[in-house]
């Protein structure tokens, strides 16, 4: 299990699909963003209109695809699924684009890592509903513009710095997803308690919630795996004993930061007294990439309050010393 909840199996996967909230009124959390997505729906239905292009960003597992497919329910459309770095050739979004029928949802996830060719074939296609395709080969090869359905283009991405602005500028509606609170996480919790049929006391949910690093997904995963030690080791039902225990089994620290969230705090105190230490500087030391560290774990790791940017880099706070019982005058010492 790592920070972003991701690396699981088929299996695993489905099980998240399975616990997927299919409604507006499922989703927990978000207000402000529902609220508005709410408006705008209501409103496209009542003109027959399809829905502005959207765009989602904010870090991995905080419920940007979950409301692609809550957006395509709500419209009472159809969506097909692709991702920016599947789509390599214009000829497949040209595919995919003419098999959309008249509302329906395009969902391109990791939006940001869409080739230049592609992104640019994109722009008349949300632009104007119109695309251009080749059609033959050789000396016959030629252009040939062709209309589609209005669509919707919903896109996610962990990193809207990367899209470029005319990209950008193409989408009517675009927010931002936030880190949820330990309240909201236990709602969740319990939602998906229910769904997988187990037995939950409320402060084990809470407890669980609080070790997830604000996302959904960890909650789930967290919660699939204390199921599991609760199922064997315990009584099958999840009561705070058992979810500490697991928690505890699991690595998983008191604010459900991880090994990775660890060990950036750990080296910047050790390797850089503290910091301040360059983005790349510190993706060597940790063995971790640039891009994982900026789009996964610095995020949370700031709402926290355990790094703060500075012009000059990445610097631990006094939180963050605490957290790892250091004293910080230790950074004097070296
Ligand atoms: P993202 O696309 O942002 O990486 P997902 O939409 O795939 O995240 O969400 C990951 C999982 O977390 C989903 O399977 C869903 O079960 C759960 N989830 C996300 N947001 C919520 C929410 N607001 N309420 C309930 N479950 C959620």
């Amino acid at each position: 299990l790592d920070a972003s909840g991701d690396n699981f199996s088929n299996e695993e996967h489905d099980i998240e699909r399975a616990l997927r909230p299919l409604s507006f009124d499922d989703f927990a959390g978000q207000d402000q963003i529902l609220e508005n997505l709410k408006i705008f729906v209501q409103a496209a239905n009542q003109r027959g209109d399809a829905l502005d292009h959207t765009l989602f960003h904010g870090p991995p597992g905080l419920g940007k695809t979950t409301l692609a497919h809550i957006l395509a329910a709500e419209l009472g459309v159809g969506i097909k699924v692709t991702s920016g770095p599947v789509l390599d050739k214009p000829g497949d979004l040209a595919g995919l684009l003419t098999n959309l029928d008249e509302r329906d949802v395009l969902f391109i996830d990791e939006i940001h890592r869409l080739s230049p060719i592609v992104e640019e074939y994109l722009y008349s296609a949300m632009e104007d509903y119109k695309i251009d395709i080749m059609i033959e080969t050789g000396p016959n090869a030629r252009t040939v513009q062709i209309n589609l359905a209005p669509f919707t283009l919903i896109g996610a991405t962990t990193r809207s710095g990367l899209l470029t602005a005319p990209m950008r500028a193409r989408f009517g509606i675009s927010s931002r997803l936030q880190y949820y609170t330990t309240e909201l996480l236990s709602t969740i919790v319990e939602r998906s308690s229910e769904i997988l049929q187990v037995q939950i006391d409320q402060e084990a949910a809470i407890e669980i919630a609080g070790r997830s690093r604000g996302t959904p997904r960890i909650a789930n995963a967290l919660l699939r795996r204390v199921r599991d030690f609760a199922q064997i080791k315990g009584t099958g039902n999840i009561d705070l004993d058992i979810s500490r225990y697991s928690l505890k089994a699991l690595n998983v620290d008191a604010h459900g930061l991880d090994e990775m969230d660890n060990k950036i705090l750990t080296t910047i105190i050790d390797k850089f007294k503290g910091g301040p230490v360059g983005i790349t500087t510190l993706s060597t030391a940790v063995s971790e990439s640039a891009e994982t560290i900026e789009e996964v774990y610095e995020p949370f790791l700031i709402q926290q309050g355990f790094i703060i940017r500075t012009p000059r880099g990445r610097e631990v706070t006094e939180h963050a010393y605490k957290h790892l019982g250091r004293t910080p005058n230790a950074r004097m010492g070296g």
